[in-house]
């Protein structure tokens, strides 16, 4: 961990809300677009050896004034894409403001394409290696510390060393969109971490941290639950 991440992850230990955030929640609703699904569960007696589904990662949509904040578009195909979005939101993906991608995972950023007009936005050590793989039709922008004034971006390692949650408030309760730093329900009763994690103990302290952050968690492939 480099002395700014660490500094970070410090500063996101300490609960404060970032300058500015306290004062008013403008995310006035948040909607789950495909509720996402692990290759292999251990949970459902499943041995980690090899996939056995395709994986679909949770993608949610933050919106607020004037924003609409996709996170983690899941879905690679374009069609199929506009479709969850509508049937959930009734938006097209051209009303999309902004897309957060959590990690650099390809589950987590299958969609991206679909989102030409809409600003991508990665933590900047992730926008970073996602920017190297050099297969992208545009670049990553390095995300500030708070996205569009109400939705705070915290690091979370232990899945991936720069793994990048959303933090927000709405209806009076703290809402983290995990990615990957919570796999499923399951595996945050255990503070378990998903078979491919580069550091399980630092996962289970950043899940530790989250259940102090959070009243409510959306997983990355899983329906969202109460802390
Ligand atoms: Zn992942």
């Amino acid at each position: 961990m480099t002395d700014t991440s660490r500094r970070q992850f410090i500063q996101a230990a300490s609960f404060a809300p970032a300058a500015g955030v306290a004062a008013a929640s403008k995310v006035g609703r948040w909607t789950v677009i495909t509720i996402g699904n692990l290759s292999r569960n251990r949970y459902w007696g499943e041995s980690d050896a090899k996939p056995l589904r395709e994986a679909i990662c949770t993608c949610t949509l933050i919106g607020g004034g004037g924003f609409q904040l996709l996170v983690d578009p899941s879905l690679a195909d374009a069609s199929l894409m506009a479709k969850e979005l509508d049937r959930r939101t009734g938006l097209k993906p051209g009303d999309v403001t902004a897309v957060f991608v959590t990690h650099e995972h390809g589950d987590h950023f299958a969609g991206i394409e679909h989102f030409p007009k809409a600003a991508w936005f990665a933590a900047a050590p992730v926008a970073e290696i996602l920017n190297r793989k050099g297969t992208f039709s545009r670049r990553f922008e390095p995300a500030p510390a708070v996205l569009f004034g109400a939705v705070e971006v915290i690091p979370t390692p232990g899945h991936t060393s720069t793994h990048h949650a959303l933090r927000f408030d709405c209806d009076g309760r703290a809402v983290v969109a995990a990615g990957d730093s919570v796999a499923t329900r399951d595996y945050w009763r255990e503070r378990r971490s998903y078979y491919n994690a580069v550091d399980a103990g630092l996962a289970a302290k950043t899940m530790d941290r989250l259940a102090r952050l959070a009243g409510i968690i959306i997983p990355g492939h899983d329906n969202y639950f109460a802390v």
